[in-house]
């Protein structure tokens, strides 16, 4: 799929499946403006402050989905999730470049012991084998023992629009059924155009890639991954 300056861009499947089935011309066409706007402003944002696009990417997202939950009270009191579950984060997740740049950072600055074995294994699985993995190893290597996020505050665009209506246990998706999910468009447009701006791919591949790349350069004595 193309933008309006026939650039190729990524979508989210959330975003390609509303085009597909839910919108008229006139939403499309606010579709794509808002993505070509969001695009333009990661691509400026990138060159001016290349270290900061990521996390301004992701607090947009966090303003627009606060802004929904507020408009609409009830909302909240219909979305599933909560501290502690960690369903959804047994899923292949996809990321961008720069975030994995940041979650690296993050790693580093805050000595976040990560398990790389699980990393690897992941790495080798794709979308058909990824549920032949052992339980454990399909957690993300980001989930503590009691079920929280290490990086909350740096979590990718896909972690933070994930936001279920059904019970936990379908996020984990072992059997056919998935469960009913809050879309808002605006944040698959976010994420969306994060993605087709650069790289973006599963965590285990990009984040591997960026511990190695690092490893390889050699850590300075304060910085090291554990
Ligand atoms: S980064 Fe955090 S929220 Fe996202 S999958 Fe990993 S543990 Fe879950």
């Amino acid at each position: 799929m193309s933008d309006l300056d026939g650039n190729s861009i990524c979508l989210s499947r959330s975003l390609e499946a509303l085009l597909r089935d839910h919108l008229d011309d006139t939403q499309k066409d606010l579709v794509f403006k808002r993505l070509d706007h969001h695009i333009k402003k990661y691509k400026a944002l990138k060159e001016r402050n290349p270290k900061r696009v990521a996390e301004y990417f992701q607090i947009s997202m966090d303003q627009r989905l606060d802004q929904q939950m507020e408009k609409q009270k009830d909302l909240s009191a219909k979305i599933s999730c909560k501290a502690g579950c960690h369903e959804c984060c047994k899923q292949v997740v996809t990321i961008t470049r720069d975030e994995a740049v940041l979650l690296r950072e993050v790693i580093e600055d805050l000595g976040i012991q990560i398990d790389v074995n699980r990393l690897l294994k992941q790495v080798d699985a794709n979308s058909r084998t990824w549920y032949q993995l052992e339980g454990k190893d399909r957690e993300c290597v980001f989930l503590d023992e009691g079920g929280q996020c290490k990086v909350y505050n740096w979590r990718p665009l896909y972690c933070r629009k994930h936001l279920s209506l059904d019970e936990p246990a379908l996020c984990n998706k072992e059997d056919s059924r998935h469960p009913r999910m809050y879309i808002d468009p605006e944040a698959e447009i976010i994420a969306s155009a994060a993605t087709s701006s650069t790289e973006s791919g599963p965590m285990a591949r990009l984040l591997l890639d960026e511990i190695e790349s690092q490893a390889s350069i050699g850590p300075s004595p304060e910085k090291t991954i554990r």
